[in-house]
């Protein structure tokens, strides 16, 4: 039984809604409206003005219009079976015509005399002519008056909102189902944030700002709801991200590492290098985390080529000097090999055991290596970013390094939490990416990382220079590449996929060249698909210079570190993001030599010319991150795909960053006053943050 009107709750199903009903009820909840609640937090997405009723020559091109007049005249225009039907309506200052796409059924329905009330957007007529009016109406909504009606009622200039509809649900409909119930639902909806609060924040009540929201008298009161409601969208994340934060320093412990200067000039001592200002304030600060009880969280950016592998090999030699395991996890077993072969070449000598730890291990071999770490008897683990979701226990895992991950998740964090026995420990964890987050994202679901960068190359660097060319002028590319092998230096070949016929592939691009542009040269494919050993072999050749010049796919992307490598071409350039391509990049300009980079595609987009040119201009890490958090919009790099958490319906964090700041501003003194949220004035708020961001943000525990 459907009940009567003044029985009305949030949580009422959408059915009991006036004029919805059961047929209508399952259009909205397959739009994802149940209840009233559900409706009245559906909200549009932007408001249209729709202009008072007006004499015919007032009206105004581009707004929603509504107008009365007689009916002068109607046509039928064939147009194979869907006619269009057009009529002509007049008033006493003008005409103006009315167009019906598939409008055949209106044949029988409108006639010349009779009089009709019109609403739709008004359009200049394209091709206006004599006896023609200069607007028009296609499709508008219409409506009989009778033959003698009264003068036009003063309608008022309104700000109709347009909702997010579907095919069987029109924005008028969800419209008047909102304005159905709106006066019911917002006495009930409670504020979660206390009066003082909001006064000091100049934030309306929350119920207010779904009034402005669906009912808007102005554009004021549009941007007044968006702020409150961006801005509650924003506090409620920041909350999370501190709460979670306090709760982990409350509860989680981690070791305490030992850090002497007679220890850190023993690491020293193995690095062959003299660390830049850089590398050495960021260990500085490494230095302060490990040797505390409380579990780091620390994300270090450095440019590719920064030098960040020695910083981490620094954390992980204090682990190990304090008798506990390190782990370092990258993204590509190649890279993972390649961290194993360098920190053995330099611990070469001391009694450091380390584990490398790949897919491509047997069986027999794999359970001996993970007893060898589950035993403590391997000090430091290298393998693949999987080591965390596998089933690895560690004996004591003090410092897990997760190498080219900018990602890394909160989801991913908690893993960590799980190597190590004891339910309230947790390892050190620092990640480390040449990709920084743009500093609006480092606010956000990064809000509890501590954040160190590298901002200097090691001495020595010499500039790449990027050119950019269509697919019809690779040979320019070809050519330059040749005239560097020549010299003795290598190069780099990337193309988008192994063999897949519609693109340049590894197989076809190699059959060209060998019998083209790179005739008589050393070449050699690598890529994902290759045995690990088959792989391991061409890599070594490379290094030893025994081989000209790699045809490779993305496998190669981070890591590799051959400093005679000058020369790369990356063919369907278009194809591959701003992030990956700088990594790419990054696998030249490592020795003395100058190098270049060729990036050849004809992109089809606004958005791929964008990220060339950019390319093209910076080869600085950090300007290109918030270059492309620009061409892609936080969506991307927000959405839940990457991040875990579900995107915002409001905020928007290219335009609110004012608003963000405030968030997390406010947040962190809430917390600080109020670690638990449990005060039963929070109680609401509490609830409310965990129902939007408590799985996503881990929050279990504190629930
Ligand atoms: P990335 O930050 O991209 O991971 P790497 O750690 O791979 O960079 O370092 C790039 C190269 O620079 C390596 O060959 C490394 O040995 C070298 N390197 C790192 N730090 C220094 C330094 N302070 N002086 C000279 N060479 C360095
Ligand atoms: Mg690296």
């Amino acid at each position: 039984m459907p009940s009567t009107k003044h029985e009305l709750t949030l949580l009422s199903p959408i059915e009991d809604v006036p004029g919805v009903g059961s047929r209508r009820g399952e259009a909205f909840r397959r739009l994802g409206i149940p209840s009233v609640a559900h409706l009245v937090f559906h909200l549009p997405h932007r408001h249209e003005r729709e202009e008072a009723e007006a004499p015919i020559t007032a009206l105004i091109p581009g707004a929603v219009v509504t107008a009365r007049g007689e009916v002068t005249a109607t046509d039928m225009v064939p147009r194979g079976r869907k006619p269009r039907f057009h009529a002509v309506l007049a008033d006493h200052t003008g005409r103006l015509d009315l167009i019906w796409f598939h409008g055949g059924y209106l044949r029988d329905k409108i006639h010349p005399g009779m009089r009709l009330l019109v609403q739709g957007k008004a359009k200049s007529h394209p091709r206006s002519a004599p006896g023609q009016g200069a607007l028009q109406l296609i499709n508008p909504k219409w409506e009989k008056l009778p033959e003698t009606d009264d003068p036009p009622a003063i309608a008022e200039t309104r700000l109709r909102p347009v909702y997010p509809a579907s095919e069987e649900l029109s924005s008028q409909a969800i419209e008047a189902a909102v304005a159905g119930v709106l006066g019911q639902a917002l006495p009930l909806i409670e504020d979660h944030l206390p009066p003082h609060f909001r006064k000091e924040r100049e934030l309306p009540e929350l119920a207010e700002a779904y009034r402005m929201m669906h009912a808007p008298r102005d554009t004021d009161e549009i941007s007044a709801a968006r702020r409150r409601l961006a801005y509650d969208e924003l506090l409620l994340l920041q909350l999370g991200v501190h709460l979670r934060r306090a709760e982990l320093r409350r509860t989680m412990h981690a070791p305490a590492l030992r850090w002497t200067a007679e220890i850190d000039g023993r690491i020293l001592a193995r690095i062959p290098f003299a660390l830049t200002p850089g590398q050495r304030r960021v260990i500085d600060e490494l230095i302060g985390d490990l040797t505390k009880p409380t579990p780091a969280n620390r994300l270090i950016q450095g440019d590719v080529g920064s030098g960040k592998t020695v910083v981490a090999l620094y954390a992980m030699l204090l682990a190990v000097a304090s008798h506990q395991q390190a782990a370092l996890l990258a993204p590509t077993e190649l890279l993972a090999e390649q961290h194993a072969q360098s920190i053995a070449a330099l611990l070469e000598g001391s009694q450091v055991r380390i584990e490398l730890l790949t897919g491509s291990l047997t069986p027999a071999e794999r359970s001996a290596a993970l007893r060898r770490i589950e035993s403590g008897r391997a000090d430091i683990v290298v393998g693949t970013h999987a080591v965390l979701t596998e089933r690895t226990t560690f004996a004591d895992l003090a410092v897990a390094v997760i190498d080219e991950q900018h990602r890394f998740g909160v989801r991913q964090r908690a893993t960590l939490r799980e190597k190590s026995g004891d339910e309230s420990s947790m390892p050190h964890t620092i990640v480390m990416t040449a990709t920084p987050i743009p500093r609006t994202l480092s606010l956000t679901i990064f809000g509890d990382l501590d954040v160190s960068t590298i901002p200097d190359l090691p001495p020595g660097r010499r500039p790449i220079v990027t050119t950019v060319l269509p697919e019809r002028e690779a040979a320019v590319a070809y050519e330059a590449m040749r005239a560097r092998l020549d010299k003795g230096e290598q190069g780099y070949i990337v193309v988008p996929a192994v063999d897949a016929e519609e693109l340049r592939n590894v197989r076809t691009t190699m059959e060209r060249l060998e019998h083209g542009a790179l005739a008589g040269r050393k070449l050699a494919a690598v890529h994902g698909r290759l045995k690990r050993q088959t792989r391991d072999a061409i890599m070594a050749r490379f290094r030893a210079g025994k081989i000209d010049a790699l045809i490779a796919t993305t496998v190669i992307e981070v890591g590799v570190d051959v400093p005679n490598a000058t020369t790369m071409i990356v063919e369907h350039a278009e194809r591959f993001g701003l992030a990956q391509l700088h990594q790419l990049r990054g696998r030249v300009g490592r020795g003395s030599a100058d190098s270049a980079c060729f990036l050849i595609g004809d992109p089809s987009t606004p958005d791929a010319q964008s990220r060339l040119e950019a390319l093209a201009t910076t080869t600085d890490g950090f300007a290109l991150a918030e270059r492309d958090f620009e061409i892609r919009g936080p969506g991307e790099l927000f959405g839940a795909r990457q991040s875990g958490l579900p995107p915002f319906r409001v905020a928007d964090l290219m335009r609110d960053l004012d608003l963000l700041r405030m968030a997390r501003r406010d947040a962190q003194a809430w917390i600080d006053k109020s670690p638990t949220l449990d005060a039963p004035t929070e109680a609401l708020l509490k609830r409310r943050l965990l129902k939007a961001y408590g799985v996503e943000l881990g929050l279990g525990d504190v629930a």
